[in-house]
C-alpha cells in the first residue's frame, strides 16, 4: 500500500473509461461529471488494485446507460444522455467514494448475486461476471473496506465504497 491521492486516481480511472469507450466505438456518447471533495485527501491503499476497482464499476455504470440509451432511442425517444456521476466525501471513518449511473438499473432479482463470480446479464464475450466479484475482495479483504448497492430499475445505480483511514 502506498499515499494515495483517492480523487486524483478516480479521476484518472473515470476519463480512462470514458476515452477507453470512446476509443473502441466511435458512436458511444456518454456525460461523465466529477463531484471531488478536497478534504478526501490521502489514503493508504494499493493504487492498482483500487482503479481496477473503479475501472470495473465505471465501465459497468456507463455500460449500463447506454443500454438504456438504445432501449429509448428504439422507441423513439432520442434525447436520453447516459451520464456517470463520481463523487467523494471525506466522513468521519475515512473516505466515501459513490459511483453512479442513471442507466437500466438492477432487477431485485438479481441484486443478491451481482456480487458472485462469473455472475453476468451481458451476452458472452461482453462481460466475464468478475468485475464486482473482484472489486468486493479488493475492497474489503484488500482494504478493510465496504461496498454496497442501491438501484431503482429503470432508473439509476449507486455503487457506494467506504474506505477506512490508515
Ligand atoms: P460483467 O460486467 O462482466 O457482467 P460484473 O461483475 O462487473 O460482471 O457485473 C455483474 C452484473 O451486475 C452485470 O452483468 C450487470 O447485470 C450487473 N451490474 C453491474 N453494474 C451495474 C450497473 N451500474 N447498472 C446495472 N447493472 C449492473
Ligand atoms: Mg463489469
Amino acid at each position: 500500500k502506498e499515499p494515495t491521492d483517492i480523487n486524483a486516481l478516480a479521476d484518472e480511472y473515470l476519463r480512462l473509461s470514458y476515452h477507453g469507450l470512446r476509443a473502441r466505438d466511435k458512436s458511444f456518447t456518454a456525460d461523465f461529471k466529477l463531484n471531488l471533495d478536497p478534504e478526501a485527501g490521502i489514503l493508504q491503499v494499493v493504487p492498482g488494485d483500487l482503479g481496477r476497482v473503479f475501472l470495473n464499476l465505471i465501465n459497468n455504470a456507463f455500460y449500463a446507460a447506454d443500454e438504456k440509451k438504445k432501449e429509448l432511442n428504439a422507441k423513439g425517444e432520442k434525447d436520453f444522455m447516459p451520464t456517470v456521476t463520481v463523487n467523494t466525501k471525506k466522513i468521519s471513518t475515512g473516505v466515501e467514494i459513490q459511483i453512479s449511473d442513471n442507466g437500466k438499473g438492477i432487477p431485485a432479482e438479481i441484486k443478491e448475486k451481482i456480487f458472485q463470480p462469473f455472475f453476468t446479464t451481458k451476452p458472452t464475450g461482453k462481460g466475464t461476471g468478475l468485475g464486482l466479484s473482484m472489486s468486493y475482495d479488493i475492497v474489503t479483504k484488500g482494504h478493510g473496506g465496504e461496498i454496497e448497492v442501491d438501484s431503482k430499475p429503470g432508473e439509476y445505480t449507486v455503487f457506494t465504497i467506504k474506505l477506512p483511514k490508515s
